[in-house]
């Protein structure tokens, strides 16, 4: 209903959001708060978005059921869960590998089965299963998403990304793919995402309360 109230229309994202227990994502010491609406701690610094801008992104990707889609940023795998009711097949990337192994283990107890999932660096994308005729990015780029995701965008193609700007604010941007090298782009709204960064985390790096965290 407040979700309605702030502008979500599209029904089929809000059953799709309903489908999907928040409090299946977040770590148990903060369940409690699991339907509040705003981005909640996942461990390693990372967050699961405020359930309002997982709508709004999930609108603004106008999802056919028949669409293939990426999106960069697993964490918690909220978004990709939302993502899965709406599509054929979600491809999901995390530079994080424990957060990876967490938000698999969530597909499986939930009995998701059209998530594929790997521990990588997504600002390279997924050529092998390119193109994708949808693609999502839950950390924030900066100034541009990176070429090789728009180029992994098929013709009609819709990107949807945080998008850090000069001046330190960020906004959630849209790309519509008109041609090999055009695209329709819009702004949606002002957000706060954390940042979209190169490489996948060297296992070696987490301390042991780091991982605990995230597997609580
Ligand atoms: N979609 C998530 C929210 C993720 S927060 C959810 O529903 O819970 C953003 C995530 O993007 C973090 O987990 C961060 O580790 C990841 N990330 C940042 N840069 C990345 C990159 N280059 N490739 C893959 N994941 C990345």
């Amino acid at each position: 209903m407040q979700l309605r109230s702030l502008g979500i229309y599209n029904t089929e994202v809000l059953s799709a959001i309903e489908r999907t227990p928040r409090e299946a994502f977040v770590p148990a010491a903060i369940r409690h708060q699991a339907y509040e609406n705003k981005a909640l701690p996942i461990g390693l610094e990372q967050t699961i978005s405020q359930p309002f801008v997982v709508a709004l992104m999930t609108q603004a990707l106008d999802i056919n059921e028949r669409d293939k889609v990426l999106e960069i940023g697993t964490g918690s795998g909220y978004q990709a869960t939302v993502l899965s009711h709406l599509c054929r097949r979600v491809y999901t990337i995390e530079r994080h590998r424990p957060l990876l192994e967490m938000a698999e283990r969530r597909f499986e107890e939930l009995k998701v089965r059209n998530i594929t999932a790997i521990a990588a660096d997504g600002m390279k994308g997924w050529p092998e299963q390119a193109p994708f005729n949808r693609i999502m990015l839950t950390a924030a780029a900066t100034h541009s998403p990176p070429q090789e995701l728009l180029n992994q965008l098929g013709d009609g193609g819709i990107l949807v990304t945080p998008v850090q700007l000069n001046t330190g604010e960020q906004v959630l941007r849209r790309y519509r793919k008109e041609s090999d090298d055009t695209f329709a782009i819009k702004d949606l709204c002002d957000v706060r995402f954390v940042p979209l960064l190169p490489n996948v985390v060297t296992r070696n790096t987490y301390t042991e309360g780091q991982l605990r965290e995230v597997q609580s």
